[in-house]
């Protein structure tokens, strides 16, 4: 066994997706379980499926063969809008995408008749966050697009929220999405079958009690991974947040000054630390660093412990206040926050761990 490790709670897991799966199908809408987050574990996709989530969704074709790769047959939703070069892929091995731009949809048509295939798309309308997706008021010429593109399909309209600006959803701007998917109807002449309003920041609006008869679809990754909403910044109180935890060895124990000594320039990524001198404390560095984690997405198990800083592969812990003896090759326990579990995922050199439970 090696350190640092991801423990995945994979029961824990399943218990939110169906937790999830539960409150959004009281609501009528069905569940895209989000994996980019922990890079597509194939168990974790496995779980969504069978916890009653419709699709699996991801950004990246990559963890989609991923898990196609073990097996699972999805079907799968890719998240990013597709880069032209990953087209002949997303049609050979996904169901659906997301889309924004009409010269993507028309070069997908184009391979799509290379191919001999259909395939769904869901229009991403931007409603405020100014991540990806169109103008409400582009609407009339994406459907020109579609008609000039009978082999996509809009299967959807959807939206972001909180992706990049941190803009909420709301039961006036999901409205106004379930309402762009009627206008699209009427251009079409065909059902616009999915109102995809977003992801877990959504939950809340249908927790204080929205819904609306046309949206139909979330896409949640974070409240299902970690029970959190970051853009709400809010743990969801009817979900679990002990599924992940990241393990590493202590490889130092020392009382040391809090204030360092010499001149101060700046640290190893260009940062000029400040300090609080307390006087000597004790120390202790664990075997981690930023090649590993986000470690400002670190949060100890243990009360006493103040995280101090971090370097590519050193992470300094004042241990004063830790109300036991620490020796090195003790292992300490972390949550995760969604940058962190992203980051030690990606990393070559955390190890990740399944788990039953
Ligand atoms: C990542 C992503 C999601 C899932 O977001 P969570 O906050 O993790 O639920 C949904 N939609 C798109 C387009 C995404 O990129």
């Amino acid at each position: 066994m090696t350190y640092p490790q991801l423990n995945v709670h994979l029961g824990r897991l399943a218990q939110n997706a169906e937790t999830v799966v539960r409150f959004c199908k009281d609501r009528g809408i069905s569940v895209a379980g989000v994996t980019k987050g922990i890079r597509a574990i194939p168990e974790v996709g496995r779980l969504l499926l069978d916890s009653g989530c419709e699709w699996l969704a991801d950004s990246r074709m990559d963890n989609i063969h991923r898990m196609r790769a073990a097996g699972i047959e999805g079907p799968f939703l890719l998240l990013r809008i597709p880069m032209p070069d990953e087209l002949e892929d997303l049609v050979r091995s996904a169901d659906c995408s997301l889309v924004s731009m009409s010269d993507t949809i028309a070069l997908l048509d184009r391979e799509c008749e290379r191919q001999q295939k259909d395939f769904s798309v869901i229009l991403m309308v931007d409603m405020g966050d100014l991540r990806e997706g169109i103008w409400p008021d582009e609407l009339r010429q994406m459907a020109e697009t579609f008609r000039a593109c009978p082999r996509v399909r809009c299967l959807g309209v959807g939206a972001n929220f909180g992706c990049l600006s941190g803009v909420l959803p709301t039961p006036k701007n999901l409205t106004v999405l379930a309402d762009l998917a009627e206008e699209m109807e009427a251009y079409l002449g065909y059902r616009i079958e999915v109102v995809s309003g977003g992801a877990t920041s959504s939950l809340k609006v249908f927790e204080d009690g929205f819904s609306h008869p046309r949206v139909n679809q979330l896409r949640v990754g974070e409240g299902i991974l970690l029970g959190r909403d970051v853009t709400g910044l809010r743990n969801i109180p009817w979900l679990r947040q002990d599924t992940l935890s990241l393990e590493a060895q202590v490889i130092e124990v020392r009382r040391k000054p809090s204030f360092p000594i010499g001149e101060i320039g700046a640290d190893a990524f260009g940062n000029v630390p400040t300090f609080e001198d307390k006087g000597v404390r004790l120390r202790a560095i664990v075997a981690v660093g930023r090649q590993d984690v986000r470690p400002e997405g670190l949060f100890p198990f243990d009360k006493g412990i103040e995280i101090l800083g971090a370097s590519s592969d050193h992470l300094t812990l004042d241990v004063e206040d830790l109300d036991r003896a620490l020796r090195v090759g003790d292992i300490l326990s972390f949550h995760v926050d969604y940058g962190a579990m992203l980051a030690a995922v990606t990393s070559p050199y955390v190890e990740v761990r399944l788990l039953e439970e």
